[in-house]
C-alpha cells in the first residue's frame, strides 16, 4: 500500500502511475473537509503572507482566543475554556493533569477497550496489551470499567480514587461501538454524585463526524472536559484541544506563580489556529454535518442489502460517517482451514488481506479498527459524494464475494505469508 502519491483532493488520491484511490479512512478521521481543500490552503498562504506573529509564547493569540471561543460555543454546556496541543495524546495527557489538579485525586478511570493514543500516560489509559507491552510501567492508579457497565462504574466511582472518567462516546478503534442509549447519561450522574470529572476523548467523533458537531451531543450529556484533535485543522497543520469548564482551568492557572504550569511549545501557533477557525468555517458553510448523517445511513442501508447475505459478515454498523463492517469465521469447512490459517499466522491477517484487497484491486483506502482486528473501518470525508460510496460498496462487495467463493482470496496471501517463514 505504500505508492507514491502524487495529488490528493476531496476523498480521491491520485497517484503518480496514473491510478484513483477513494480514502475511505480519512487519515484516522482526520479529512473530515476532505483532503487539501482549497479554502483552507488559501487561508493558510494568506496567514504566511501576513508574516504575523505565528510563534512567540509572549503575547495573547487573538487567533486562539477567537479559535477557542467558537469551540467552546459548538461544544456547549459548560465548556468555556480551551487548552491548545499539538496532538490528540497530548490532549489526553491534559485531561489527566488538569483532573488531578483540580480533584485533587490521584486516579482515573478509563473505559476498558478504548484508544487514547501512545504517549505513557495515554496507554495508561488503555487495557489492550498489543499497544502497551515492552513500554511499562505506567502510571499508578489507573483502572479500566467495561464499557457499558454502570454496577461496575458506581462501585469503582463509590472509592472517590477517581479524578476523571476517560472515554470515547463512541469507541473507533474499538470496532465503532455506540454506547447502551442512556450509559453516558446515567456515567454523568454517577460522576457528578462522587465528585469525579467526566471527560470525553472525542479526538475521532468530533467535528460533525457522526453527525453532530461532537458524539456526546447525540447522548446528551454535558462533559467536563473533552478532547479534540484529528480534524481541528484539516489534516494540514499538527493541533489538538482540550475544551473544559471555567474551574477547571482556574485550579490549573490559579495564580501568576502557576500561569506557565502546563505549555505545549507550538500549541497556540498562527497557522494551527487559522486552520482550526477556516475548517470550522468549512464545516458550516457546506453544512457537513448534516451531509455526514445523510451519506452515512445512505452507505449502511446499500451495504446492508448487498453484504448481509454472506456467512461472513456479523455486522453493519454505525452512527454518521464512522462506521464498521464487522466480520466473524466462517462456519463452512472449505473456509473454515484457510481461515485459521490466517490466524495462525497473525491474528490481523484476515483483515489487512481485505485492506489489500480493497486497496489492489479496487482502489480503495481503508484500515481494519485498531483494537478489533474483525471490523473494517468505514470513514470516508464527510464530502464523500454518491458515486464514491456507490463505487466502495460494490468494491466491497466482489472482495467478500471473494473470500466466499474463489480460493485465490486465500491462496495467495498463504503463499507469500510460506515464502516470508521460509526466509526467515
Ligand atoms: N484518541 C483517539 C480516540 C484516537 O483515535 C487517537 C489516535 O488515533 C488518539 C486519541 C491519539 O491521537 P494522536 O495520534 O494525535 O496522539
Amino acid at each position: 500500500m505504500n505508492v507514491e502519491y502524487q495529488r490528493c483532493e476531496g476523498a480521491e488520491l491520485h497517484t503518480s502511475d496514473g491510478r484513483r484511490i477513494v480514502d475511505f479512512n480519512s487519515g484516522y478521521c482526520v479529512h473530515n473537509i476532505g483532503h487539501n481543500h482549497p479554502r483552507l490552503v488559501a487561508a493558510l498562504k494568506q496567514e504566511l503572507d501576513l508574516a504575523g506573529p505565528a510563534m512567540l509564547q509572549s503575547h495573547v493569540s487573538g487567533l486562539a482566543g477567537e479559535l477557542a471561543e467558537r469551540l467552546c460555543t459548538l461544544a456547549g454546556g459548560k465548556l468555556r475554556k480551551a487548552f491548545f496541543a499539538c496532538s490528540g495524546s497530548e490532549g489526553i495527557e491534559t485531561v489527566i493533569k488538569f483532573a488531578r489538579a483540580h480533584t485533587r485525586r490521584p486516579g482515573i478511570l478509563y473505559a476498558a477497550n478504548g484508544f487514547h493514543g501512545l504517549t505513557c500516560g495515554a496507554l495508561s489509559l488503555m487495557s489492550n496489551g498489543y499497544w502497551k507491552d515492552g513500554f511499562g510501567p505506567f502510571l499508578p492508579d489507573t483502572e479500566s470499567t467495561p464499557f457499558g457497565d454502570l454496577e461496575d462504574l458506581e462501585r469503582k466511582l463509590a472509592t472517590k480514587r477517581f479524578a476523571a472518567f476517560v472515554l470515547e462516546p463512541v469507541q473507533g478503534e474499538s470496532g465503532v461501538r455506540e454506547p447502551p442509549r442512556t450509559y453516558l447519561e446515567n456515567a454523568q450522574t454517577l460522576c457528578r454524585k462522587y465528585g469525579t470529572l467526566l471527560a470525553l476523548d472525542e479526538v475521532q467523533t468530533g467535528f460533525y463526524r457522526t453527525g453532530l458537531f461532537l458524539a456526546a451531543h447525540h447522548y446528551r450529556v454535558e462533559p467536563d472536559m473533552v478532547v479534540l484533535a484529528k480534524a481541528i485543522s484539516g489534516g494540514l497543520i499538527p493541533c489538538s484541544a482540550v475544551l473544559m469548564s471555567d474551574e477547571i482551568c482556574s485550579s490549573v492557572y490559579s495564580s501568576l506563580k502557576r500561569a506557565f504550569v502546563h505549555t505545549s511549545t507550538y500549541s497556540e501557533n498562527a497557522l494551527a489556529m487559522r486552520a482550526g477557525l477556516t475548517t470550522l468555517d468549512i464545516l458550516e458553510d457546506e453544512q457537513l454535518g448534516a451531509r455526514a448523517a445523510v451519506q452515512g445511513e445512505k452507505l449502511r442501508a446499500s451495504l446492508r442489502e448487498r453484504l448481509l447475505k454472506y456467512e461472513m459478515i456479523a455486522d453493519i454498523r454505525g452512527i454518521g460517517l464512522l462506521g464498521a463492517i464487522e466480520f466473524k469465521p466462517p462456519r463452512s469447512l472449505l473456509l473454515r482451514a484457510p481461515f485459521k490459517s490466517f490466524n495462525l499466522i497473525h491474528p490481523g491477517m484476515f483483515g489487512q488481506v481485505v485492506v489489500m484487497r480493497l486497496f489492489r484491486d479496487h482502489g480503495i483506502l481503508s484500515q481494519i479498527c485498531g483494537n478489533d482486528f474483525m471490523s473494517l473501518k468505514v470513514a470516508p470525508p464527510l464530502i464523500v459524494t454518491d458515486e464514491q460510496i456507490d463505487h466502495y460498496v460494490s468494491a466491497v462487495e466482489a472482495v467478500v464475494n471473494d473470500m466466499h467463493s474463489s480460493p485465490g482470496f486465500w491462496s495467495e496471501p498463504l503463499g507469500i505469508a510460506s515464502r516470508v517463514l521460509a526466509s526467515v
